[in-house]
């Protein structure tokens, strides 16, 4: 075959699908604007505080599978915490955990000791109808705002999986999310923990393995425009030059949906984002503290204690990007050495915000989402934000990914 795949973008999208081409054999080039591989999804030594830190965590969990495919692909073990999430109540201080087991049955929604205090068997059923289908609605009108499930699981459960404020986002993403986790029980729901940060384990190991198969890997190679001639792509315009796509070869479209749409005309894609915070502070955590603590009712939402240092999350964190960095800092240090009980001044501290993080998860803009297939025959989108059925998480860009290479191996 002389078919030639040039990829744009080195996020996760365009890393799945550049690791499914190459290790099929087929020819690829893949072209990133910045100087690093992993878009949304990276690390970076910080020479602020000496620490080694993620642009944010990321969350991800065993049910999401074609992420723990691609890192068993790309050679990289997966490392599994148990399926226990601690909460604690910022305005009672009361803590509990949430004890998924380790079945493939949600076995913990049948037993009091397991599922969420106050909350009984009929919560649970209560969301049947939302799970089982239907239109895309906002949550408002299919969750009982008034219900203790609502405000101890599901509240902090969708800010951080759609990065929306709850009461807007998409019913049909929100269900997707739980019979993809929540509902396969304790064994899709341990969390991945990711010590060395997420470029150690979904980046350099990917571009190492696509290197050995002799995919080019073209970092800070911006694509500036796409010509077109009829129903396919004649090629990309670089500023050092333009490069001919022949009628065997194709192009993987996977850059954000800004990029996208500023470089493909009349693309109809979600045009409204949501900003995530990330505060890192470097501090051992308390012998014994928990992975991971959702937190209700403070600035904080997750706290996620690694060896050496503490990080914490904030999802639909637009009305955080104008305070000033020192004072949120300090706020949410406060708000963490109380929850840990730890009598220490603020540690030296990193602030991460990512302002257009993932597009906005409400139904309008997920009605926004294209397929992958576009009207030239040779074009095929990926990202997060294109028709995955899922939000914006890893998991979604992988399989966009994924299926653009199938898409492609089948022409
Ligand atoms: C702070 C934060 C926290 C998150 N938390 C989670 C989480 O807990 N769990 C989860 O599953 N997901 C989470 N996400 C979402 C997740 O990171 C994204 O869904 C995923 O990384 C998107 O990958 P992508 O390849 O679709 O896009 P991107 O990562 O945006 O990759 C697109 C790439 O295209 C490049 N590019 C753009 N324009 C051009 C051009 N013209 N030419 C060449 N290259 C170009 C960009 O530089 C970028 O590298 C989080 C995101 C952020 C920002």
């Amino acid at each position: 075959m002389n078919k030639h795949v040039h990829i744009v973008g080195a996020g996760l999208a365009g890393l799945s699908a550049a690791v499914r081409l190459a290790e099929a054999g087929i020819a690829v080039t893949l072209h990133e604007a910045t100087r690093q591989a992993g878009g949304r999804c990276r690390s970076y030594d910080d020479a602020a505080t000496g620490m080694h830190i993620d642009n944010g965590t990321h969350l991800l969990l065993s049910g999401n599978h074609a992420a723990v495919d691609y890192l068993r692909a790309i050679g990289v073990t997966p490392d599994f915490a148990p399926a226990n999430f601690r909460f604690v109540d910022g305005a009672t201080g009361g803590s509990w955990i949430l004890r998924l087991g380790d079945g493939r049955f949600p076995a913990w929604i049948f037993d009091a000791g397991s599922r969420v205090p106050r909350t009984s068997l009929l919560d649970y059923l209560k969301l049947a109808p939302m799970l089982i289908g239907g239109a895309d609605r906002p949550l408002r009108e299919v969750l009982d705002r008034d219900s203790e499930l609502y405000r101890r699981l599901l509240d902090p459960l969708m800010v951080a999986a759609l990065n929306i404020d709850t009461p807007n986002g998409s019913s049909k993403l929100a269900a997707q999310i739980a019979r993809e986790t929540l509902l396969r029980g304790g064994q899709a729901c341990r969390p991945l923990v990711f010590e060395s940060g997420l470029s150690t384990a979904f980046v350099a190991p990917a571009l190492d393995r696509l290197q050995r198969w002799g995919v080019a890997i073209k970092l800070e190679h911006e694509l500036e425009a796409i010509t077109r001639s009829d129903d396919r792509i004649v090629a990309l315009r670089f500023k050092d030059g333009e490069i001919a796509i022949g009628p065997d070869d194709a192009v993987i479209l996977a850059v954000p949906a800004y990029a996208a749409t500023s470089l493909v005309p009349d693309l109809t894609a979600p045009d409204e984002f949501r900003a995530i915070v990330n505060v890192h502070y470097d501090i051992a955590p308390p012998q014994g503290t928990p992975f991971m603590t959702g937190v209700i009712g403070q600035t904080v939402e997750w706290i996620f204690a690694f060896k050496s240092r503490i990080s914490a999350t904030i999802s639909h964190a637009d009305r955080l990007l104008t305070l000033p960095r020192q004072e949120l800092a300090q706020t949410v240090w406060r708000e963490i050495s109380d929850i840990l009980e730890m009598d220490a001044p603020l540690p030296k501290w990193q602030l991460v915000r990512e302002r257009r993080a993932t597009f906005a998860a409400t139904p309008d803009q997920n009605a926004r989402r294209p397929s992958a297939r576009t009207r030239w025959r040779n074009l095929i989108l990926a990202g997060d934000w294109t028709d995955t059925g899922l939000p914006a998480t890893i998991e979604g860009a992988i399989r966009s990914g994924r299926n653009a290479a199938g898409l492609i191996r089948q022409t």
